[in-house]
């Protein structure tokens, strides 16, 4: 059996972040993770770009997150925090899903995490309401570790479900927002694009003046409407997207396409994620004809790539000692124990067909994320980071997003490793403590404005 003091389960954006802040304070981690490379959703699913590290023009997420994207910009991987063209957030970030891999095996590497790669969660031990062990299957067997802090981070709660605490999924009646597969368009002209939209100018969402319609200001592309319902008259394309939406990366020539949507799929049912799979590929050949064919600069476009796994928004979260809902994200509710805070609006996307619904925060305004959102109720030494925290199916369409869960897992690593120096279980660490520690190491917690509940 291999014996650490904090086991992080799940290398998505979370789980990193959880592992680095865990042994960055003292805690002998490891690190398990299904695929071959880190990043989970970021880079197996090629999902971005990261939104939003701001409210208004306050900077509110920093930590773990911030130093990423630093490093990303460093070698090229990132433009940093881009103006939100389409005006949905006030910026977003782009960056290289190859370039993030090898950048996090780094940053393991610099601050000792362990890895352990190609291991599928399988259970977790649970001996008087603690979790003591988990088991993983691998290339060579079975293999067993033990821990005295476990994080989850599995983003569908693998963990926690096993262990017996309470879980939850969906809305009221189970259905989660829709899969899908992401891809990136290379050879694209976007001069050509922005020629386009300046002589039609309510073909886009967003209420920038024509003339600022640059190459350099399409970061964010959504609308093309008269393109798009043509296609879908013509029966050119069968996806349920009520419009054209794409993305910069940080390369000119090249945009990332978020326009897949496949519904009605359990993420926890491998018959409905196989179909997803399917589905969703199927899709993506329309699309890239679709682009080729209609969209102004694209008729050279070449798929770069195609996610390695589906992007699932939504599936399996615990229930924790505290449930953050819809009222709190949207009246930026402030908590005594926050770890995290966000200005992201609640948008779901319609669990069963086309549309999305986008409900914001007051402007300029935040919320936070109490820190009893990441413990579960009934099991010990087990915390959880990441999209399977404890909200409702509504906010969790805000605090999915990957800077919020970036900060959850700084939080939740911090806690672990404070946890086992104050002994005490993560239950009853005193938030005070964990939130000093945050602040020092850079998070992004400082009180703006409302009242604390
Ligand atoms: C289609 C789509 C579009 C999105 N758009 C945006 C956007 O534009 N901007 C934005 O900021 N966010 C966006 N998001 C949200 C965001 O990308 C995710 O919610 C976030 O990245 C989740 O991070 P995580 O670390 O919690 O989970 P993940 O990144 O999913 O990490 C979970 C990790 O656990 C591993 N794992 C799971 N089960 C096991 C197991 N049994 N054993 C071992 N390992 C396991 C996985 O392989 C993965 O690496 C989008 C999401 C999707 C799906």
């Amino acid at each position: 059996m291999r014996d650490y003091d904090v086991l992080v389960v799940g290398g998505g954006n979370a789980g990193c972040a959880a592992a680095l802040a865990a042994a960055r304070n003292g805690a002998r981690v490891l690190l398990v993770e299904r695929y071959g490379f880190l990043g989970g959703t970021a880079t197996a699913s090629m999902v971005g770009p990261w939104m939003t590290f701001h409210s208004g023009d306050d900077r509110i997420v920093g930590g773990i997150a911030q130093e990423m994207v630093e490093r990303l910009v460093a070698r090229g991987g990132s433009p940093g925090h881009l103006h939100d063209a389409s005006d949905y957030v006030p910026t977003i970030t782009p960056f290289d899903p190859e370039i993030h891999k090898a950048l996090l095996f780094e940053m393991m590497g610099e601050s000792g995490v362990g890895l352990l790669l190609h291991a599928w969660f399988l259970d977790a031990t649970v001996a008087d309401g603690h979790v003591t062990a988990s088991r993983f299957a691998t290339v060579g067997g079975i293999v067993e570790v033990s821990a005295r802090r476990t994080i989850d981070a599995t983003a569908d709660a693998y963990v926690a479900a096993s262990a017996g605490v309470p879980t939850q999924q969906g809305d009221e009646r189970g259905r989660v927002q829709p899969a899908s597969l992401m891809f990136r368009l290379s050879h694209v002209d976007l001069a050509a694009l922005s020629t386009y939209v300046r002589q039609r100018p309510d073909q886009m969402r967003s209420s920038l003046k024509t003339h600022e319609r640059t190459p350099e200001s399409l970061t964010a592309v959504a609308g093309l409407y008269e393109l798009w319902d043509a296609a879908r008259a013509r029966g050119a394309v069968n996806v349920p997207r009520e419009l054209v939406s794409f993305f910069a990366t940080p390369y000119a020539d090249e945009v990332t396409v978020n326009m897949s949507r496949v519904v009605g799929v359990d993420p926890l049912d491998p018959d409905d994620l196989t179909r997803a799979e399917v589905e969703a590929r199927a899709q993506v050949m329309q699309l890239l004809e679709f682009f080729r064919r209609d969209v102004p600069g694209f008729a050279r476009a070449r798929i770069a790539a195609t996610a390695t796994q589906i992007g699932v928004r939504e599936s399996r979260r615990i229930v924790g000692e505290y449930t953050l809902t819809a009222d709190d994200v949207l009246a930026a509710r402030a908590f005594d124990d926050a770890v995290a805070r966000s200005a992201y609006p609640i948008d779901i996307h319609n669990p069963s067909g086309s549309g999305t619904s986008t409900r914001r925060l007051p402007p300029g305004r935040s919320y936070e994320i109490p820190y009893r959102c990441l413990v579960p109720l009934l099991v010990d030494d087990l915390l959880v980071a990441g999209r399977c925290i404890s909200t409702t199916h509504e906010a969790l369409a805000s605090t999915r997003l990957t800077p919020t869960v970036m900060t959850l897992g700084q939080a939740a690593g911090t806690a672990a490793a404070l946890s086992l120096r104050e002994r005490v279980t993560p239950r009853a660490l005193d938030p005070h403590l964990l939130r000093e520690r945050l602040i020092r190491d850079g998070v992004d917690l400082r009180r703006a404005e409302a009242s604390v509940s």
